[in-house]
């Protein structure tokens, strides 16, 4: 019998990560799960328990460095999370701000640095970072929003990830559906090619339990190392589409470097 990985998922209490933390949890002989969070009520909510947690902020490198003790690998699931200002008049879009703290550069560019070098000095060694499509084009409208430049500061922190030395699985999401995982065909892709030309016209979007599959496998696959890419799904039932099962195929698709 093999030792179990063990693994700290941070933005556990977000959409992604609490599904990939659950995940994890179902394959006790594979991981050793761990969740990072910020709010010990909506861990207590979500999971009906606070233990394997640790609590702090990504803005907080020593409450990351104690979570991180004894881990061999991290999971990167944190995002800063934009707030509407207050519901919009009749025919108007609605405005966005980030809470203090909690902007793009704060928690996506210095939070992921902080993650990063937490993990580096926890002897961590291999790293799965979910981040977003879309960051080839500075114009992206993510960016505009609260001018955040989300995207930019989210790619910046994947060079630097890259760049660490650490092993690492960049898995950039299209958008982010709150549908059943396991029922589609799964694509990837690089630089935001699929967002240019999206095979069959489908939409590029990727439900986030097919997202949270995807980094359990990035930890079980070598393939997986030192790889980023894109990642979309084809909407269930597409004709001619095979739901993906072979996650070491997927990997063998995907190339090194941002
Ligand atoms: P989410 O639900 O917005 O979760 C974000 C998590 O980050 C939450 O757990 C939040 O904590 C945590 N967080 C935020 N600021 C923090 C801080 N300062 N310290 C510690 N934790 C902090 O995430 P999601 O929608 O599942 O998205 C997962 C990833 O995919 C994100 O990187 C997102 O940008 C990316 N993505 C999203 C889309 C989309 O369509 N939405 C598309 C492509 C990619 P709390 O629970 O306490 O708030």
């Amino acid at each position: 019998m093999t030792t179990p990985l063990s693994v700290l998922v941070t933005g556990a209490t977000g959409r992604t990560g609490a599904i990939a933390l659950q995940k994890l949890r179902q394959r006790p002989e594979q991981f050793l799960a761990k969740g990072f969070a910020r709010s010990e009520a909506k861990v207590q909510e979500l999971f009906g328990t606070t233990d394997g947690f640790y609590f702090g902020d990504v803005g907080d490198r020593d409450r990351l460095t104690a979570a991180l003790a004894g881990c061999q690998a991290l999971v990167i699931l944190t995002s800063a999370v934009p707030q509407m200002k207050a519901p919009p008049e009749p025919g108007q879009r609605p405005e966005f701000t980030y809470p203090a703290g909690g902007t793009p550069e704060q928690v996506d560019y210095h939070g992921q640095i902080n993650q990063i070098e937490a993990a580096k000095a926890a002897g961590v060694s291999h790293v799965v970072l979910v981040g977003s499509m879309g960051g080839t084009n500075e114009q992206h409208p993510l960016n505009r929003m609260a001018n955040g430049n989300i995207l930019i500061w989210k790619r910046r922190a994947e060079a630097y990830l890259i760049d660490s030395g650490l092993d690492y699985t960049i898995i950039r999401a299209g958008g982010l559906q709150d549908q059943p995982g396991g029922k589609r065909e799964l694509l990837v892709g690089k630089d935001d090619a699929l967002l240019a030309n999206p095979p069959e016209g489908i939409a590029t979007a990727i439900p986030r339990a097919d997202v949270a599959e995807v980094v359990v496998q990035a930890l079980l696959q070598p393939a997986a190392r030192n790889k980023a890419f894109d990642a979309i799904a084809k909407p269930e039932g597409t004709p001619g589409a095979l739901v993906t099962t072979d996650f070491a195929a997927l990997f063998a698709q995907t190339t090194p470097g941002l």
